[in-house]
């Protein structure tokens, strides 16, 4: 008995459309599918995609624009004012905030993330008892990495490692750091790669979040991975800085980090509000080179980063926006490029965050997105509403929406599914 049979599917790499077949949680065939099912649906030939996957998020820090006042103009601006509301962050409001972020995030059709929870003497270990409570509850819709993440610095804020030792104690996934924010960079570093070393987990790392390449950290992230052994197992997120380095420089930075097996996560929200501050002409993008990175083979995410907070005053946590912004500020338009964008929300950010049995391949966890449109590239050039979002093979979320044209002599009312 199958559990449940999706018909008529636009599979991205097929013309025509499909059945697939899903037992136990799986994609268990794909093709004309007979046999009883619990559930049958068909989705009359709409796109199928594997389910979102955003690789960096901040969900206990997330929905502050009404207790923070003013804006930041620049990354260190952002994480003063964060800092200060972060003094009155409890396991109740991180929870009640995370929560409104993550009902956000479901029903765009997000199976898959990777949070980012501060770890630091002023909020302590509530983030992740937040979030470990979170991730249990949502367990039936999205599988939430939690990252236990130093924004403060290590170094400048004593007590910090020991609190990050005890947050993959209780539970963390993976340790980040953010060498910028630190007073030593590289043995900022060096301390997270120790902790992963230590836990046998993923590292990740916010870096080079600047306008020129004065920093350029990455370049010891590169080392200590290859060092560690931990090729496939690291990801920076931000990375702006390399799009300021000469071509040559650029090229050559991006071949290290390709055979280092390093993903990459530009956070376009984020960098287009925060970075070319200073330009007082011909304001600069400030996006790390996607393209570049994309054709160097490494794995390239847009994730969402922050949620209406100093650091971004916009969000939806839709994966699918990013892909919109993305095509316009990374100049990515052509129906390839806008694949590669849709890829860079859904397989790379699968591959970073070493999710398992990813896709839409018979054997494959049956986390899947049913979308209003039959195209890949329709989801940047349109964003489609989701029909049907799947995960581990059931409906975790089925889309209805009416519209009443009243304008219309004798009005018009369509109830759209989607
Ligand atoms: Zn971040």
């Amino acid at each position: 008995m199958l559990d449940l049979v999706l018909r008529g599917c636009r599979l991205p790499d097929r013309e025509v459309p499909v059945d697939l077949a899903i037992a136990d949680g799986r994609i268990v065939a794909i093709g004309p599918v007979s046999g009883p099912a619990r559930e049958t649906i068909d989705v009359a030939g709409r796109l199928v995609t594997p389910g979102l996957v955003d690789a960096h998020i901040h969900l206990d820090k997330a929905l502050l624009a009404d207790r923070v006042s003013g804006s930041a103009g620049t990354a260190a601006e952002a994480i003063r004012l964060t800092s200060l509301a972060k003094r009155g962050f409890t396991v109740d409001d991180i929870t009640q905030r995370a929560r409104r972020v993550l009902d956000l995030a479901v029903p765009a059709g997000t199976t898959a993330m990777r949070a980012h929870v501060e770890v630091d003497p002023i909020v302590g270990l509530a983030g992740m008892e937040a979030m470990l409570a979170l991730k249990r509850e949502y367990a039936p819709a999205i599988d939430i990495q939690l990252c236990a993440f130093a924004q403060e610095g290590i170094l400048q804020v004593p007590g910090t490692e020991a609190l990050l030792r005890r947050a993959l104690g209780m539970g963390a996934d993976l340790v980040g750091g953010c060498p910028y924010n630190d007073t030593d960079a590289l043995r900022h570093i060096e301390i997270v790669f120790a902790l992963a070393g230590e836990f046998g987990v993923d590292a990740d790392f916010h870096v080079d979040f600047f306008d020129e390449p004065e920093h350029l950290h990455v370049r010891a992230i590169v080392r200590q991975t290859v060092r560690a052994g931990w090729q496939g197992r690291v990801a920076v997120g931000h990375l702006t800085e390399l799009a300021a380095l000469p071509p040559t420089e650029q090229a050559a930075l991006i071949t290290e980090l390709a055979a280092a097996g390093i993903g990459v996560i530009s956070l376009p929200l984020t960098d287009l509000y925060l970075m070319g501050r200073r330009d007082e002409r011909n304001v600069r993008r400030g996006l790390t080179p996607i393209r570049q990175l994309l054709e160097a083979g490494i794995p390239v995410a847009l994730a969402s980063n922050n949620i209406r907070n100093p650091f971004t005053p916009v969000g939806t946590a839709d994966p699918a926006h990013l892909t919109f912004v993305g095509a316009v500020a990374a100049h990515m338009g052509t129906p390839e490029l806008m694949r590669d964008l849709v890829a860079a929300v859904t397989t790379h950010p699968a591959r970073i965050l070493n999710l398992r049995d990813y896709g839409c391949a018979p054997g494959c966890r049956a986390d899947l997105v049913v979308w209003e449109c039959e195209r890949v590239e329709e989801i940047v050039m349109a964003l489609p509403p989701r029909r049907l979002v799947v995960k581990a093979g059931r409906v975790t979320v089925e889309h209805e929406r009416r519209t009443v044209e009243r304008w219309r002599p004798g009005g018009s009312t369509q109830t759209h599914r989607g």
